[in-house]
């Protein structure tokens, strides 16, 4: 099979890809790296089934040419990361919106099969876990730039839904649910790889607010396994999945929790959200997924627990911190 995976070069789309070609595919990866790296794919690239183009899905001609040439398209090309969407708003607003709407656009024309990420951050401030596929979504004020992107997906899923409604195009849509694994970076704000850099540099792990706000972590082979599975599950079509764990912790447990595993000296320190990101900074206090929707299509359960996790980001990130 022929595959198109944009944003192919970033954390998840490296793994993705990784998989793909194991499983015998021709992948072409459009990335424009802006936040993915050449490192993340430098494996692929010797591989005569790996194509790489460097260039921003926003360039219709190739796009065009890329569209034509595949069978299935994983649209993962997006402005991620909450540190990220608040020093460049405008970049996450255009780049998620009109790239998708580009996407949707010519797979159209082509008739491709496509699954866009989504993201949890569509539930917004709304606390009443687990979250459902069909729950309502509670957006902050539109001065906090961190809600463009929770918006920004809300569009991208309209869009992809109505693609399907209107013109039959075969179209998933997936929510992730805080995905880590090696080769996630901390620039961009990801709260693991932060933690586990902090701690074994010895540094203070930055609790942002009192780190009573919790999460769920799921390991990104769990993520790859369940997107190349619901491409290969004609009754998903048109329809939306939360993919996450339900393993919930607190983000100050998780600071203690990596500080013991890496025997780190670090100090815990805690920072208001004012100061680590902008002014009346909005976070959601709880996210945890309802899985029941993907268990029952496709038999989804996560493999990997917190713990087993944490310790294939610590040994990664020890061996990345020596060479
Ligand atoms: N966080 C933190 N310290 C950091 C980075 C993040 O306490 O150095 C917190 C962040 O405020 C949020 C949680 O960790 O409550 C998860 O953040 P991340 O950016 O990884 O993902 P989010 O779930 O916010 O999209």
């Amino acid at each position: 099979m022929r595959i198109l995976v944009t944003g192919g070069a970033g954390f998840i789309g490296s793994h993705l890809c990784e998989y793909l070609i194991k499983k015998g595919n021709q992948i072409t990866v459009i990335d424009d790296f802006s936040t993915g790296t050449i490192e993340n794919i430098s494996h692929l690239l010797e591989n005569p089934n790996f194509n790489l183009v460097r260039d921003t899905v926003l360039n219709e001609n190739i796009m065009h040419l890329l569209i034509e040439q595949c069978d299935r398209i994983y649209h993962l090309a997006a402005a991620v990361g909450v540190k990220l969407i608040i020093e460049k708003p405008v970049h996450t607003i255009s780049t998620n919106i009109a790239g998708t709407e580009r996407v949707l656009e010519i797979a159209h024309k082509f008739n491709r099969k496509i699954i866009i990420m989504s993201s949890s951050e569509v539930y917004g401030k709304n606390t009443a876990v687990p979250f459902n596929e069909d729950d309502d979504r509670l957006m902050g004020a539109t001065k906090y730039s961190r809600w463009s992107y929770a918006c920004s997906k809300a569009i991208d899923e309209f869009l992809g839904i109505a693609y399907h409604r209107q013109y039959a195009l075969p179209v998933i849509i997936v929510r992730l649910f805080n995905t880590v694994g090696p080769r996630q970076v901390g620039h961009y704000g990801m709260v693991i790889p932060r933690f586990v850099k902090q701690a074994l540099k010895g540094e203070p792990i930055t609790v942002y607010g009192d780190g009573t706000q919790t999460r769920c972590f799921t390991y990104v082979g769990d993520v790859i396994r369940a997107l190349v599975n619901l491409m290969d599950t004609p009754q998903a079509l048109g329809n939306v999945f939360n993919i996450g764990a339900n393993e919930e912790i607190s983000i100050y447990d998780l600071a203690v929790k990596i500080k013991d595993k890496t025997n780190s000296s670090s100090q815990i320190q805690k920072i208001p959200y004012d100061k680590a990101y902008e002014k009346g900074f909005d976070d959601m206090m709880r996210r945890v997924p309802d899985i029941s929707k993907i268990h029952k299509i496709i038999g989804y359960n996560p493999t990997y627990s917190l713990d087993q996790i944490l310790d294939s980001v610590i040994d990664y990130t020890k061996k990345n911190m020596q060479a």
